[in-house]
């Protein structure tokens, strides 16, 4: 028999994450604020606790996987005093300075904490194609690896609690701002006549190719030199006939005038032989344009 584990919220996620642990032989003790969703789990043979303090006392490791940061207040305020010695690691979606609160909040009542950002849907949980990103205090994530492991590939991201969101956040920044670019160009083509699935059929390959360039770029980015020789310069990225086009055809261009925007600005502050990587330079945290 495993670790006994408590897992609280039984969403999609959470269901998902104490079904895998099931699978691998852990006694699973759950708790739902629905308690109907923990029928099917009691099936496979967790624990359902008929109240959070019978949850969170019925074993060491406390794993939360609710809806928001205060979703995890709500659940877990009125039973601090029984958390104090106990691991928590929260693997409900945060900001990084929600997760700070939380591990402060936490290290206030002596309670361990790890936090954690699911890279995953629900049925990818349990392959090592997953991927969970954890950052805290390192001998919590030492000690709670081999239960974290079963879910997925672990990834420890450091001591500051907020980087496994950061980081999270960051890939899914990417990968929104992406969808969007792919969405005006399926609006795009649509404006003719093309069907979404057929402008689908030639932006994946397209796209997937292009991601090549992510590492280009970020040479360019580490090395702080937007000089350097082979880069496509911002002036031959002017996109304005793309912003253009897209208003001829009747379509919004917001996502596309976005990227113009940031390469017209280091254009007007005389950076336009230089790289289109330069535009970082208009997004960084200790940005000095405006
Ligand atoms: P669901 O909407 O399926 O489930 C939400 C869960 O949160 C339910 O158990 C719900 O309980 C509970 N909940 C909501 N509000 C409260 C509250 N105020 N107090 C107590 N419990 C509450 O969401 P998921 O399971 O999909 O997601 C859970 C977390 O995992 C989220 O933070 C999400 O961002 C994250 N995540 C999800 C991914 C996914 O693909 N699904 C991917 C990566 C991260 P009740 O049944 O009572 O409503």
């Amino acid at each position: 028999q495993g670790t006994g584990v408590t897992v609280l919220g039984l969403g999609a996620m959470g269901s998902a994450l104490a079904t895998t642990l099931l699978d691998a032989g852990h006694a699973v003790t759950v708790w739902n604020r629905t308690p109907a969703r923990a029928v099917g789990l009691s099936a496979r043979g967790a624990e359902a606790a008929s109240a959070i303090s019978v949850a969170v006392t019925a074993n060491e490791l406390i794993i939360a996987c609710l809806f928001d940061h205060a979703s995890v207040h709500e659940t877990l305020d009125p039973v601090v005093a029984e958390l104090r010695g106990r691991t928590l690691v929260n693997l409900t979606t945060t900001t990084p300075n929600e997760a700070r609160e939380l591990a402060a909040w936490a290290a206030e009542h002596g309670v361990d904490y790890l936090d954690g950002a699911i890279m995953a849907t629900p049925p990818m949980v349990g392959a090592p194609e997953a991927s969970i990103l954890y950052s805290g205090t390192r001998e919590v994530f030492d000690a709670v690896r081999p239960v974290l492991d079963r879910w997925a590939t672990s990834t420890y991201d450091g001591e500051d609690p907020g980087l496994a969101s950061l980081f999270d956040l960051a890939l899914l920044s990417g990968m929104y701002t992406m969808f969007a670019g792919f969405l005006h160009g399926a609006a795009m083509a649509g404006s003719a006549g093309m069907s979404a699935t057929d402008f689908a059929a030639r932006a994946t390959p397209f796209l997937s190719a292009m991601t090549f360039a992510f590492a280009d770029d970020a040479r360019v980015i580490d090395g702080g030199d937007y000089t350097v020789a082979g880069q496509q310069s911002l002036d031959f990225s002017d996109l304005s006939h793309i912003v253009r086009a897209s208003e001829e055809q009747g379509v919004e261009p917001a996502p596309i005038a976005a990227v113009q925007e940031l390469i017209s600005k280091q254009i007007a502050q005389g950076h336009g032989a230089e790289a289109f990587a330069r535009i970082y330079e208009s997004l960084r945290a200790d940005r000095t344009d405006s």
